[in-house]
């Protein structure tokens, strides 16, 4: 995984009043607006990710294209929460989740998909090849080696296996057993607030805008690691991990995939732009309705949502610091610090 600090973030950040404040409010917005074509992702793997969609992007393709072939980098990367290299369930299978969807509500996704490398391109083929939305599990990798994808023996990474060989010393295996001192893990049941003060998520969400100003989006991944086997996140849930709607916006979402779902994540984010709010402050409320449920709760999650509008603003929200995106147009290549409810100075402890 690309080490986020070798790189220059982008300057989305709080005022200093807001910084010695418990949490961030009322900040002016300071989103981005881009020109089109556009292509946003989440977290540092997304700068390469970007590059792939950009190709697709800098010739007049189209945003679904795009976006599949974005997120398809990273699922070939050896990341610790994508593709097939990535944190295992409990028993040790890396299990996948994925979903696309286009710019006029044509939409695919496949859940608890193993030893396939590619599920976006499997959730691509649902939507195109089938008359449903979503297959999951022992169905979903009879349908992809129906359709050529290869059956693949997965390959933990060194890391993944040795995040697991952690896990597995205490290995609770009662949910949600929050475990905070596991500095490798993600997700629910090892939510690994890095010491740092970061938050380690690395799910892959994408929007993108082409040239025609249409939109589409993507998200892909292996989910929480140390999950129980057969749990699902918000990933392949469309409205959860990832929604579009081409006269308003896209949105995608990363983190506790639990907590997103409850919400509609991304479908309430989308909704709100439609009533007017800009990406960044539509994500700021439906994180802020999130913070409200979990009550005390929510120190051990992180949510985060990143969207872009039909105008080609882009904003993001965070529960924690730590969240950040890539952004690639036609000028500029960068990563962007999300602003996030809780004050990042106060945060990190
Ligand atoms: N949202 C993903 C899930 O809950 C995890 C993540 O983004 O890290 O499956």
């Amino acid at each position: 995984m690309i080490n986020r600090r070798k790189f220059i973030h982008g300057s989305a950040f709080t005022s200093f009043a807001a910084l010695l404040a418990n949490k961030v409010q009322a900040m002016p917005s300071q989103e981005i607006v881009t020109g089109k074509p556009v292509v946003i992702s989440t977290w540092d793997a997304g700068l390469a990710a970007n590059k792939a969609a950009w190709d697709v992007l800098s010739k007049n393709g189209k945003a679904l294209d795009a976006v599949e072939k974005g997120v398809m980098v990273t699922e070939d990367s050896q990341n610790c929460c994508v593709g097939l290299g990535a944190n295992p369930d409990r028993d040790g299978f890396v299990t996948l989740d994925a979903s696309i969807m286009d710019d006029k509500f044509n939409c695919g996704s496949v859940a608890f998909l193993e030893r396939i490398k590619h599920p976006i391109s499997v959730a691509r083929r649902v939507m195109e090849k089938t008359p449903h939305v979503m297959l999951v599990g022992a169905g979903a990798q009879q349908f992809a080696v129906a359709e050529g994808f290869p059956l693949e023996e997965q390959k933990l990474s060194e890391d993944a296996k040795k995040a697991y060989e952690n896990w597995l010393k205490k290995s609770e295996y009662k949910p949600p057993a929050i475990n905070v001192e596991n500095k490798q893990g993600h997700g629910p049941f090892a939510p690994a607030k890095l010491e740092s003060g970061e938050w380690n998520h690395d799910t892959i969400g994408m929007v993108a805008m082409d040239s025609f100003g249409n939109l589409s989006g993507s998200c892909t991944t292996s989910g929480a690691g140390f999950k129980m086997r057969g749990r699902v996140g918000d990933s392949p849930i469309i409205g959860a991990g990832l929604f579009v709607d081409n006269e308003v916006g896209a949105c995608t979402a990363t983190g506790q995939g639990e907590d997103v779902i409850r919400v509609a994540g991304s479908h309430s984010v989308v909704e709100l732009m439609r009533q007017g709010l800009s990406p960044e402050a539509a994500c700021k409320k439906i994180v802020e309705r999130i913070v409200k449920i979990k009550g005390d709760k929510v120190k051990e999650i992180q949510v985060a949502f990143l969207a872009v509008n039909k105008q080609g603003q882009v904003g993001s929200f965070a529960i924690h610091p730590g969240f950040e995106y890539a952004i690639k147009n036609s000028t500029e290549e960068k990563l962007v610090k999300s602003k996030s409810w809780f004050n990042p100075v106060k945060n990190i402890q």
